[in-house]
């Protein structure tokens, strides 16, 4: 019975009534493949036409569903060539109305005055009688009704598959499936949470009986999509060594305190309590698996080089992974300076260094003479083998992934691990985002200093900002111009960035220094340009976003960004921390040629606000979650009903509900977990690739 229903779901939907070959392939441009794609493809919307309105209370401009009598023969009206309405009036017991339908001669022969019908479409009320135009229409028989008196499903569609064609396709693959569906959640889950029926919930999701039953239907549906999405974070935190014996990291109260009191500055009350909390971790012999979130300039590096000191002082290795060849180089020289008295070894790992170099170091790391290797992805090799490794760092969480996090924990024996990100995110997304982690916030920028003046401009202020990076420049300041992704694209990035760069060089600033980076040069051409930007050498940086996950250039103080509004605000929000990082009052300068409202709203954040949380709420805000919390890009399963923003409350419960049957059955291995596990890994296949599931 129950493998019955599984092979049902995943036959192609040709299997389904009233889907041949052809209109098949309609289906799949939407991504419908299986029963199972079809009978999730939820609808965008609905049509609310069950709720039975008298003529009297018909409102100009809104849907309504109406009963009454045909009062007339229909009237055929020809206006011109190609265009003839076909007229009824329709009266009930408070007035009359006027039913048009264009060009559809059929409807002639359809009604017959004195009969009854249900009716549903727009109203207009330009004249004397409210017109409904090309209504739906049913009779009154039996008190069965198709397209009337019910909620309507409305689909994103694609050319080619009508509404109508839709919801009949549909009403075949629930028929087909109606009652055989297997609830894969456990019994005391369903009714704790007050959670429907599964086959119910899928009937009522598509064609609901009313507005209550839909609402339990959509409760049920995305607490399960949530909680799925919970418990697969949660599964794979723990294969990757949550709640596994760790190292216990010893407290060195001492040398910790004396590497804070000679950094020259007090760390912030944020940086204190995020300390604290890694400290925590680090002595528990639990391993840690901690996300550090801190907008850009909140001073997550001293952090990162406290537990590095802390873990070396153990007497183990730490590792320091960062996503590009020149930020390796800067957080070398970076932690290099801020240990300099600590007796600390460390050394740099990078993809350019020569096979003689390299031969050196990873023997020195092997034999345990290095403390601390920072590097790229060069880390990650088979032959970069450790001594003692305790520590692993990851900074700019986005650009690596859970896979290759769990190939440098490997490099150890159940290590600590912390990662690092400035994408702001709030907090309540970032315990979906990356549920697999425990999450420290670093809400706080050191006091004094001076915030970013950004200006949003159109074309026409092209000269004065143009007059303006000219005195920048001629007090010795340097510049950042960006140029957005027109298209999808690399290679008209990469044009548009270049066209524009030479136009700057050759006419606008042809006596400046000008330098171009885009995601078309390999990463040695990138950072040679980078570093001479770094140097001073260059005045004038333009270039893609590939400067987001970029160095740290104090000299730099003002950043142009050229078609903001292409941008996410987040993004626009990284971008500016470019500027602003040394003693110089920085600026930041968005052209924005779109005249949309949201646009502009947009546009009046980044004006209004230097905080990235507030400006990544706002983002979603206005914006809405699916599009820049796309939960593609964190590499998790694709929500299909769920949103994360407007949902908020139903993802706090299965939050709680996925805790706590953790709590009963760890590993889900019981019995009336089963079906819910394999629906787990089903969805989380591709995170979990190199992962194994205990
Ligand atoms: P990010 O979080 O962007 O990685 P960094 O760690 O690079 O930020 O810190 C930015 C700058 O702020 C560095 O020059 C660092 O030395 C400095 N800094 C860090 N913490 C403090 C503090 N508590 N007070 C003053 N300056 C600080
Ligand atoms: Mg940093």
């Amino acid at each position: 019975m129950n493998s019955g229903i599984d092979d049902i779901l995943k036959k192609s939907i040709q299997c389904i009534k009233g889907v041949a070959e052809k209109r098949s392939k309609l289906f799949h441009k939407l991504g419908i493949f299986s029963v199972y794609d079809l009978i999730t493809f939820f609808p965008r919307g609905y049509e609310d036409r069950s709720k039975l309105k008298k003529i009297s209370q018909m409102v100009n401009g809104e849907e309504c569903t109406f009963e009454g009598i045909v009062m007339s023969k229909v009237s055929e009206k020809r206006i011109r060539k190609g265009l003839t309405l076909y007229q009824v009036f329709i009266k009930d017991d408070t007035g009359t109305v006027i039913a048009t339908w264009f060009n559809q001669p059929f409807v002639k022969k359809l009604f017959y005055v004195g009969e009854r019908y249900i009716f549903y479409g727009k109203v207009t009320g330009k004249y004397k009688y409210f017109e409904v135009s090309n209504p739906v229409y049913e009779k009154v028989e039996n008190g069965e009704f198709k397209n009337t008196m019910r909620i309507l499903p409305v689909y994103s569609s694609t050319a080619g598959l009508s509404q109508n064609t839709i919801r009949a396709v549909m009403e075949n693959a629930l028929e087909l499936v109606d009652g055989a569906l297997d609830d894969f959640l456990p019994y005391w889950i369903r009714k704790e949470y007050r959670l429907c029926d599964i086959n119910y919930a899928f009937s009522n999701i598509h064609f609901p009986r009313s507005e209550e039953d839909l609402n339990y239907a959509r409760y049920r549906l995305v607490f399960e999509e949530l909680f799925i999405l919970q418990l697969g974070l949660l599964s794979i935190k723990t294969a990757l060594g949550d709640g596994k014996e760790g190292i216990c990291f010893g407290t060195h109260e001492k040398e910790l305190a004396h590497f804070i009191s000679g950094l020259g500055f007090e760390l912030t009350n944020a940086q204190k309590r995020v300390w604290k909390e890694i400290e925590i971790d680090m002595e528990s012999n639990r391993v840690m698996n901690r996300l550090v979130q801190g907008d850009v300039g909140s001073g997550k590096t001293v952090i990162a080089a406290l537990a590095l000191l802390k873990a070396v002082k153990s007497g183990y290795q730490g590792i320091m992974m960062v996503p590009t060849e020149i930020l390796a180089k800067q957080h070398f020289e970076t932690l290099c300076a801020l240990m300099e008295k600590s007796g600390v070894t460390l050394s740099l790992l990078v993809g350019s260094q020569t096979a003689k170099q390299k031969k050196e170091i990873l023997s020195r790391i092997e034999a345990g003479e290095v403390d601390i290797v920072i590097g790229t992805h060069a880390l990650l090799e088979d032959n970069v083998k450790f001594y003692r490794l305790g520590l692993v760092i990851t900074d700019e969480q986005h650009r690596f992934g859970v896979r290759q996090r769990a190939v440098l924990s490997g490099k150890g024996e159940n290590p600590d691990v912390l990662v690092m990100t400035a994408t702001p995110i709030p907090r309540t997304l970032a315990l979906i985002l990356y549920g697999d982690l425990d999450i420290s916030i670093i809400d706080e920028l050191p006091s004094g200093r001076k915030p970013i003046k950004t200006y949003v401009v159109d074309n026409s202020m092209r000269e004065r900002v143009n007059k303006f990076i000219r005195k920048n420049v001629s007090e010795g300041r340097q510049v950042y111009i960006v140029c957005p992704l027109v298209e999808e694209s690399d290679a008209i990035e990469a044009k548009s960035a270049l066209e524009l760069a030479e136009k700057i060089a050759k006419e606008d600033f042809k006596d400046l220094r000008v330098g171009l980076v885009h995601g078309k040069m390999s990463s040695s051409e990138k950072d040679k340009v980078m570093q001479s930007f770094a140097d001073g050498e260059i005045d004038i940086l333009v270039s893609t976003t590939v400067i987001e996950v970029g160095i740290n250039v104090p000299n730099a103080t003002v950043m142009v960004i050229e078609n903001a509004e292409r941008f996410g605000l987040a993004q626009l929000h990284q971008l500016r921390g470019r500027v602003g990082r040394g003693g110089y009052q920085s600026y930041c300068i968005l052209y924005n040629e779109s005249k949309s409202k949201i646009a502009i709203e947009r546009m009046k954040v980044m004006e209004n606000s230097t905080d990235g949380f507030v400006i990544s709420e706002k983002d979603l805000e206005i914006r809405g979650p699916g599009e820049f919390f796309g939960t593609r890009q964190h590499g998790l399963p694709e929500l299909k009903i769920a949103n994360l923003y407007r949902d908020m409350d139903i993802i706090k419960k299965a939050q709680k509900a996925a805790a706590e049957i953790l709590r009963r059955d760890r590993l889900l291995c019981e019995e009336e977990n089963i079906k819910l596990k394999e629906k787990i890994v089903e969805k989380f296949k591709e995170k979990l690739k190199d992962i194994s599931l205990n």
